[in-house]
């Protein structure tokens, strides 16, 4: 924050959404920015802002006994299996026979020696896409591909697995003090900056983090996109001969991942909303986030895992069992592109110097 600065206070009193972290209303809240203060008419409460700068208050979940108290029963027995390939650890239905690894095919899998009580999730959001649908959601995603080789698309996918995978979500009411600057520019060169002092709200539903580090599979990141307002309480049968992976990330740590993201899109909010306000251009704000009512759910989402052959290759490819959404290797014929271009480049370049040297031949240049 610049060392001389004129706030010019109060400025956005009547912003929606801010709520009153006592009562939840909105109605007559109103910021003292000498007291750095919200006051709420309703409720009585004054609740201290942190400063710019300041460490936030965080009135988080004690996620350590969260998760000792957390529900442990899958409402059937499941084994843990590791592979010593990858370090995917996966959960089976106990009675199921679990040959090779579904991220990366090695048969080296084992029963993890830890099989602990791991927490059962709270929902799950099950397959839309029936595993007979898989391949077309794969030709589609090749058909919006570009230079798709042509080979490929006679591609028959193989090894088809259907698999849950763990997310974390978090719900979060957060009350951020600011100081925004915003700069203007004027036409003689001396721009000048003016700062604005203010408070948002915002409400956070269904922040996700993944909840698996382990998988290195590389197309789960791109088609794990879900709808998370469908997600339905978990039922065992939603598991039924159906491997989940296991979280490997546990709550505390995706919590922390959770409040990375959300200064990213507080800051874009506050930025906005002033510029909206005052004009100029708006600068990253300085400020500090209080976080209310945190909430987390640990949910399951479908994706199906398949390989197919190409010439020698075994390719692989991910499909989102909620969306369709897929994503796999593509074999493209842009290096044959390339090198043709190449050829090209070097048929037009002899052409230029072979034209000049004709040219000069005929005494035209000389
Ligand atoms: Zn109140
Ligand atoms: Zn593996």
């Amino acid at each position: 924050m610049a060392e001389n600065y004129n706030v010019v206070e109060g400025t956005n009193l009547t912003a929606p959404e801010v709520k009153c972290p006592g009562c939840g209303g909105t109605i007559g809240i109103r910021f003292d920015p000498v007291k750095n203060t919200l006051e709420c008419p309703f409720c009585g409460l004054s609740t201290r802002l942190p400063q710019p700068g300041e460490a936030p208050v965080v009135e988080e979940l004690d996620f350590n006994a969260a998760s000792q108290r957390a529900n442990v029963n899958w409402g059937k027995i499941k084994k843990l299996v590791e592979c010593s390939n990858c370090g995917g650890q996966t959960l089976y239905d106990a009675e199921q026979v679990t040959g090779a690894c579904p991220y990366c095919g090695s048969t080296s899998v084992a029963p993890a020696a830890e099989n602990a009580q791991i927490m059962a999730p709270a929902a799950i959001i099950p397959f839309a896409v029936p595993k007979d649908k898989v391949q077309d959601c794969f030709m589609n995603y090749l058909h919006r591909r570009h230079l798709v080789a042509k080979k490929a698309y006679s591609a028959v996918l193989e090894n088809i697995t259907a698999l849950y995978l763990p997310f974390w979500t978090f719900d979060s009411y957060t009350i951020s003090a600011y100081v925004q600057e915003q700069y203007y520019s004027s036409v003689g060169g001396n721009g000048y900056s003016k700062y604005f002092k203010g408070v948002w709200g915002h409400n956070f539903d269904d922040l996700i983090v993944f909840a698996s580090d382990r998988i290195r599979h590389p197309f789960i990141a791109r088609v794990n996109k879900f709808d998370f307002e469908k997600a339905l309480p978990y039922s065992p049968e939603y598991l039924a001969g159906i491997p989940a992976e296991r979280y490997t990330v546990g709550l505390n740590e995706a919590w922390e991942r959770a409040k990375k993201q959300m200064p990213r899109i507080i800051e874009r909010e506050i930025a906005r909303y002033e510029k909206k306000i005052h004009g100029g251009t708006a600068m990253t704000p300085k400020y500090a986030s209080n976080y209310y009512n945190v909430k987390y759910r640990y949910l399951l989402a479908p994706i199906y895992l398949a390989t197919y052959k190409y010439g020698k290759q075994n390719l692989r490819v991910a499909v989102n069992g909620q969306t369709g959404e897929a994503c796999g290797d593509v074999p493209t014929y842009l290096l044959k592109m390339i090198l043709g271009f190449v050829a090209l480049g070097i048929a037009m370049l002899a052409f230029y110097f072979g034209g000049l040297y004709l040219l000069h031949l005929l005494g035209i240049i000389n």
